[in-house]
């Protein structure tokens, strides 16, 4: 699946009725007397798992494909990780991502479960995701899931339409997104769908028929991304090569714009520059991110906010398992944001989202005021139409929506 970043990617779900009740039978309970070892000690935690069959052509994720060799290491290793730690911790949102997490065996599967239960308690009301591969999601691993409370299933489906996929070297049919859908809900609560538009030959048409196909299975969530060739990547070699040609700039906003409509016509709320929940099913984990909270990451390639530090873990998942094996620290980078810098950073993870900021939030939170800090370009960005500022919120307009990304990088930096 199509892995977001996870420091800038989350849904808000109630946790009452049939989810509480079910949860109370879980193999291992949840926790309702939460003791920690900090005093304000992160209440989100993502696990990263880097393994897939084969890597997608247009894949950058921290992984290894076809070296299932190394999973009992890498069990090893996150245990370690996890054992060092501390807690256990309470969180509210747990994530597993990766890689694929399901591709591993049932017993590695839960082997990875019982430890990051071990380590990670689950709140009361709590929302537990997990991706998962419409080729290898089994009506026994969602059980397992279940077991241990996952209450959200990611799947990274990508496209329904044949050509498509096996251009994105994907290894699912239409049919397996559907059974997969059918499975999930047998035992889970929320189903989320990824899927990817602006693939090279694809027209407008085959995306709406895309994006009208997802409705019909009747998802909880849908995350939404064009696709872009990253440097490294196979799809970044053949595009060099001229074997692969990226679709035009405005077909690609015809496209977002299509999910757009699509989607909030049927009724999904537009919460996120790319993601879209019925309501109440928002992702609660991303949502964490977004607005600058603090979580543990665990895992090759994880980036954690602790303790006001940043903190991401080596990519390469070799070198991860080595770190592990002799007793290092698997942390390659480590900064502590000064505070104008982090007011920056949060003013862009809030844009991100529908509602926007405002300004008497950000200096609550920040002790910055919107305009002394940012007031050049935000300015510059609501005459241009992007941002829309009613002398309180501050949110993207339609337009800036289209062009989101170009706008951060004048908000980071001083
Ligand atoms: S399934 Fe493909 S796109 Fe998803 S993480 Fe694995 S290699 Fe990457």
């Amino acid at each position: 699946m199509r892995r977001r970043n996870p420091t800038l990617t989350v849904d808000y779900v109630t946790g009452e009725g049939k989810e509480a009740d079910r949860h109370d039978k879980m193999l291992l309970p949840v926790t309702r007397n939460p003791r920690s070892s900090h005093d304000m000690p992160p209440r989100s935690a993502y696990v990263h798992v880097p393994f897939c069959r084969h890597r997608c052509g247009y894949c950058n994720f921290t992984l290894v494909a076809g070296r299932d060799d190394l999973i009992p290491a890498f069990l090893d290793a996150l245990e370690a990780e996890l054992a060092a730690l501390g807690g256990p911790h309470l969180v509210d949102t747990l994530f597993i991502g990766g890689g694929t997490p399901t591709h591993l065996s049932l017993s590695h599967l839960e082997r990875l479960l019982r430890s990051v239960a071990a380590r990670f308690p689950l709140a009361a009301g709590h929302e537990f995701s997990v991706e998962a591969n419409p080729a290898d999601i089994t009506a026994e691993k969602v059980d397992l899931l279940w077991s241990f409370g996952a209450t959200r299933i990611s799947l990274g489906a990508q496209s329904f339409d044949a050509a498509k996929l096996r251009l994105l070297e994907r290894d699912h049919d239409a049919a397996q997104i559907e059974r997969a859908v059918e499975l999930c809900r047998s035992g889970i609560d929320q189903v989320s769908l990824d899927l990817i538009f602006a693939v090279p030959h694809e027209s407008l048409d085959a995306w709406r028929r895309d994006l009208r196909s997802a409705i019909e299975l009747a998802p909880d969530h849908v995350s939404t991304y064009g696709l872009t060739f990253e440097k490294g990547t196979a799809f970044w070699q053949r595009r060099l090569r001229d074997e692969l040609t990226a679709v035009a700039e405005e077909t690609e906003r015809a496209m977002y714009a299509a999910a757009i409509d699509e989607l909030t016509t049927a009724g999904f709320e537009h919460y996120e520059v790319s993601n879209f929940a019925r309501p109440g099913r928002r992702c609660r984990h991303n949502e964490v991110y977004w607005a600058g909270g603090e979580y543990f990451a665990v895992g090759p390639g994880a980036a954690r906010h602790v303790d006001g530090r940043r903190e991401t873990n080596h990519r390469s998942v070799q070198t991860y398992l080595k770190r592990m094996a002799t007793g290092q620290s698997p942390v390659a980078e480590s900064e502590r944001l000064d505070p104008r810098a982090k007011a920056r950073e949060l003013l862009v993870f809030a844009l991100r989202r529908n509602a926007g900021i405002e300004r008497a939030e950000f200096a609550r939170r920040t002790g910055f005021e919107l305009d002394e800090l940012v007031g050049g370009p935000l300015g510059r960005f609501v005459e241009q139409g992007l941002l829309e500022d009613d002398g309180q919120r501050i949110r993207l307009t339609r337009d800036g929506l289209f062009v989101s990304d170009a706008l951060w990088p004048d908000l980071l930096v001083d």
